[in-house]
């Protein structure tokens, strides 16, 4: 069997069996990668001990139907020295591109964005990098809602309206009474939409300095998880522990 190398980001972590891991990463010219690492939880495994969340690694596969086998792995690029809040955060963009993206479909677009957002977010604000990153997420996978314009109506989005996630974006005041209140809909504020606006269009390897409304924040915060729950018909795991953060 013929193995396989590419430079990769490890998402998420289990344990496996007795002595082993079994890991999702996403790598730069494979897409997302499931694969186990036999032996990786024995102390004197050095690969085993790379096998981390967000550790950028070197790595070698043998591939299998679903699910891969890693034959060995270094770091590319030094571990990332991540507080409490940063790993939170973390965790929420590595679950959403575990959610969002499909096997056997590469992108390298996506790689070099989640590389360049682990970097923003151990730099700079974490809530922002990552409301940055998964924006820009939606984008790359297709799914990025529509705010520019009414849904519905297709007029320019102006002032506030309401954001309709099974429409997919932004529904302007007239549509939402005369159509919009079968659902429960969020506002969507003109200032949210701004935010919307700046983080997608946000250069992540240098993405200068601007300052941020906290409602537009939290309005956005909620806007985007919301739809991610509507996209991918789950929960987010990860924000509980960024629940448990904030109330501490
Ligand atoms: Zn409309």
């Amino acid at each position: 069997m013929d193995s396989y190398k590419d430079e990769v980001i490890v998402l998420q972590v289990n344990n496996w069996q007795t002595a082993d891991k079994k890991a999702v990463c996403f790598s730069r010219f494979h897409g997302k990668i499931v694969f186990l690492a036999y032996g990786a939880r024995y102390p004197k495994s050095v690969s085993g001990r790379l096998i981390q969340p967000f550790a950028c690694l070197e790595a070698e596969f043998y591939p299998g139907s679903r699910v891969d086998k890693l034959k060995s792995c270094q770091l590319a690029t030094p571990m990332f020295q991540m507080e409490l809040e940063q790993m939170a955060y973390g965790f929420l963009m590595a679950e959403m591109t575990e959610r969002l993206t499909e096997q056997g479909e590469p992108s390298e677009d996506i790689y070099m964005l989640l590389q360049k957002a682990l970097q923003l977010l151990v730099n700079r604000n974490p809530r922002l990098a990552t409301l940055a990153y998964l924006i820009q997420l939606l984008d790359h996978c297709g799914i990025g809602p529509v705010y520019e314009v009414c849904v519905n109506c297709s007029r320019p989005a102006e002032g506030d309206g309401w954001f309709s996630e099974m429409q997919g974006g932004f529904l302007c005041a007239e549509c939402h009474s005369v159509r919009g209140k079968a659902e429960s809909l969020q506002p969507f504020h003109e200032g949210t939409r701004r935010l919307w606006q700046q983080l997608r269009m946000l250069d992540l390897a240098g993405p200068g300095n601007f300052s941020v409304k906290g409602a537009a924040l939290m309005g956005l915060e909620q806007i985007l998880h919301r739809y991610l729950v509507y996209q991918t018909e789950q929960p987010i795991k990860s924000l509980d522990f960024i629940r448990q953060l904030a109330t501490e």
